[in-house]
This record gives C-alpha cells, structure tokens and sequence, in this order.
C-alpha cells in the first residue's frame, strides 16, 4: 500500500486555466449524414438552400373569391371553383371571378382574392363590400421562402421549427454532427448498483447514473463502464475499455488524497494530465487527461462535487464536438434575495433557484451546499458563481449565476 500523501503533486489552476486547457485539447466536431426530420436536438453541419421558392405559385391566403382588382365594387361572374390542390383552372378576365379555397393556386388574370365573409353570391353572381387592393390576400411566390434563400446555416440548432423547414425543402437527409460518444466508469470499493442492497457503510452508485442522464442532456451518448473496485489492474483495464468504445471519458471518483485514489497515476502513466487539481468549489480534485488525444476527465466521488464539474467543465466540450457555436450555458446577472455565504479562498458554484419578479432576476439558494447532498442540485437551475470572501454576501448583492434550466 501506497503512504499517505501530504499534499498533491498537482498545482492548483483557475477556472479559466482549466478550461482554456480543456479548450486545446476538444476534438472538433465530426460531420454525419442523418434522417433529417429526427435530428432535432442535433446542429446542422451543412447550409441548407432553398432550390426552391415556397410558395411555388401565387396562391389564395383565405376562402372567398379570385378576381380583378381593376374591377372595383362591380359584380362579377363566377366561372369555376379552385381548390387547395387542384390546378389554377380557368383565366379570369374582366367582370369574372373564381371560387377560391385557403391555398389554392391563382387562376392566370385574377390579381386579388376577397374573402368570402365579404361577398354575396346569387345566380352565379358574386357581389363584394368593399373594393380590393392589388396582391389582396393573395401569397405571391417566395412570399415565405425565398428562390436560393440560406434558411438554415451551418451550426443552426435542429428544433421543431428547423424540422419543419427541412420538410418544406423535401431535405429528408442532412448533415449534422455527430454525438459524441462518452464512456462513464464509477470507481470505490464501497460503491453498489442501485437495484441492490449494499452491505453496511456501502453506497449505491448515483454518480454514474446522473453523469449518463448530464450526457444525454447535454446531446451525447453515454455508455456505461460499470463500478470498478479499487484496484490497479481492475480501473487501467476499465479505463481502456471505455477509451476503445467511446470519444470521451468520465470517471467518478478515486481523485481524492486517498491511498485507494489511483485514477490520477493511473492516467499519468497511460497518457498526459493537463491539470490536477482546480480552484474551485466543489470539485478541487477535478482532474483533465488525454490518452491517445482522447479526452479523459478525472471527476470527484462527491455526488455534488461530480455533477457541478460536469456543468462547467464537460459539458461545454461535449457542445463543441457537436459544433454547438454557443456551447456554454447562458450567464446572468442575478439579485441576492438572502444573505449568501462564501468560501474564503476558492471560488464557488452555488445551486440555486434564479426566479423572474418584478423585472428582475432574483437568485435563492437551494439549501445546505455540502459536496455530499445532491438534494442540492434537486430544483436547481442555476449555478451561482459567488467569487471567495470572507462573510459571504448580503441580500440585494449582485452576482453572475449560470443558468441550468428554465427560469423558475
Ligand atoms: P472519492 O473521490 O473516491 O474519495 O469519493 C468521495 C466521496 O464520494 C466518498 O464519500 C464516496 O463514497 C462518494 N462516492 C464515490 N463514488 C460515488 C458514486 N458513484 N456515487 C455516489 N457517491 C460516490
Ligand atoms: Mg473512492
């Protein structure tokens, strides 16, 4: 057995430091070609161009009656009736008109269409209220996309409305990038499957479970590594394992001063550490390695610890290697609505609920902040950045939070 250490090898670096570092060392974003209208959740990685203008022909934006503007307030004579999908039918001249549906296309000669709340028709007569302006509810070509028009560019995020677009253009195929594939192991002697019963002063794994859900949010696959024992042969075989299946990999606990902490050496052997140890709470033993260019984050065995460095450190990576342009979490600038305490020396991630009222954002704290309580992240939506200082800060202070999730 190894002695205790007294102090990490490890320098401590700033926040800023380990994710610039993290930042060198982020694979680019890799291009697929995928079932375009079940990529939503996907960025695009083609400009997507209308061949196309939409729509095709001028068409009738409401139900009434196709006609001449020129006309005025005259009756006109009704020759046909053009519906949403038929053909244009007959050319409307002077004096005429055609039954039109929401849709359909303009009969040649008709300038405007009138609706037909605003008409009367009798013997195949139609009789209008008032006289109608050129191009009146009438769609012209182009109108909602335009011939050659760049509707979607490259790093456009897949939605509902993205979807729709893709559809309209008839592009079933897109390009868009891949999802990162991300290999999570859970590490300690003491650490069970959640389905059994652990014997006394053993924990069931929570950590690897949130860590795969933080992946799938984050647009990523996760793929499980199970729990390896505290042991040498037993992590390098698991780290190795996951590193062949997956892009990245995410290790939970191990990263402490413990004599069973063997992640750390075990990935200064296997490839490069770029850092150690981060200024930071909570999460000080985050640790950032590549073996073979393969990204490799060392992250605490505190639940809270574990999910909060995620949020700042791997989550912004796992966006980038989709080729998200925005790939970190929106910061605001919240109110204090109660006193909050600081650390004195290292920065800190708060989880808190930041709400909207009276036209501001107003920041609480989710409760007791230890690294062991997850019930901490329970209701979060925000990481309050609270720079160290002795005491803390008062209500009514003004502090940057990272949002997590919608306003509360
Ligand atoms: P370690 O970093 O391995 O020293 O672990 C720090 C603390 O986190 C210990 O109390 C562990 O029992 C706890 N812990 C480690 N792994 C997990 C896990 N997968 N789920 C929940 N707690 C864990
Ligand atoms: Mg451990």
């Amino acid at each position: 057995m190894h002695p205790m250490q007294r102090e990490s090898p490890y320098p401590m670096v700033a926040i800023e430091q380990a994710r610039q570092i993290i930042q060198q060392h982020t694979p680019s974003p890799a291009a697929e070609e995928v079932a375009a209208l079940a990529a939503d959740g996907r960025i695009l990685a083609e400009d997507v161009v209308a061949a196309a203008p939409v729509p095709d022909m001028p068409k009738s934006a409401v139900d009434g009656y196709a006609l001449r503007a020129a006309d005025g307030l005259a009756p006109r004579r009704v020759l046909a009736e053009i519906t949403a999908g038929g053909t244009q039918g007959a050319s409307i001249g002077p004096g005429e008109a055609a039954r039109i549906m929401t849709g359909a296309p303009l009969p040649a000669g008709a300038d405007a269409v009138v609706m037909v709340e605003q008409t009367s028709e009798e013997g195949g007569v139609v009789s209008i209220q008032h006289a109608p302006q050129p191009g009146q509810s009438v769609h012209p070509v182009g109108q909602d996309i335009a011939q050659a028009a760049l509707v979607l560019p490259r790093g456009a995020a897949i939605g509902p409305a993205e979807v729709g677009l893709l559809a309209t253009l008839g592009r079933t195929r897109v390009l868009a990038y891949r999802r990162p594939r991300v290999a999570v192991l859970a590490t300690g002697d003491e650490v069970y499957e959640p389905d059994t019963a652990p014997p006394p002063g053993g924990i069931r794994d929570s950590n690897r479970y949130t860590l795969m859900a933080a992946v799938r949010a984050a647009g990523a696959e996760p793929i499980s590594l199970g729990i390896a024992r505290d042991d040498r042969a037993t992590q390098r075989a698991a780290i190795l394992a996951g590193l062949a299946q997956a892009d990245v990999l995410l290790t939970s606990g191990g990263v402490s001063m413990g004599t069973h902490d063997l992640i750390k050496p075990l990935l200064a052997e296997l490839g490069t550490v770029h850092f150690g140890r981060v200024a930071f709470k909570p999460g000080k033993p985050t640790m950032f390695a590549t073996v073979g260019g393969q990204p490799v984050f060392g992250l605490p065995g505190y639940p809270v610890s574990s999910l909060v460095s995620f949020e700042v450190f791997v989550r912004p990576m796992l966006r980038r290697m989709q080729g998200d342009p925005v790939p970190g979490r929106p910061h605001v600038s919240v109110l204090l609505a109660e006193h909050i305490q600081a650390s004195p020396d290292r920065p800190e991630y708060q989880r808190a609920v930041v709400s909207f009222e009276q036209g501001r954002l107003v920041a609480r704290s989710t409760g007791g902040q230890g690294s062991s309580r997850l019930l901490s992240m329970r209701g979060a939506n925000a990481l309050l950045v609270v720079p160290p200082r002795d005491g803390g800060y008062a209500p009514g202070q003004q502090l940057l939070a990272l949002l997590t999730g919608p306003l509360a």
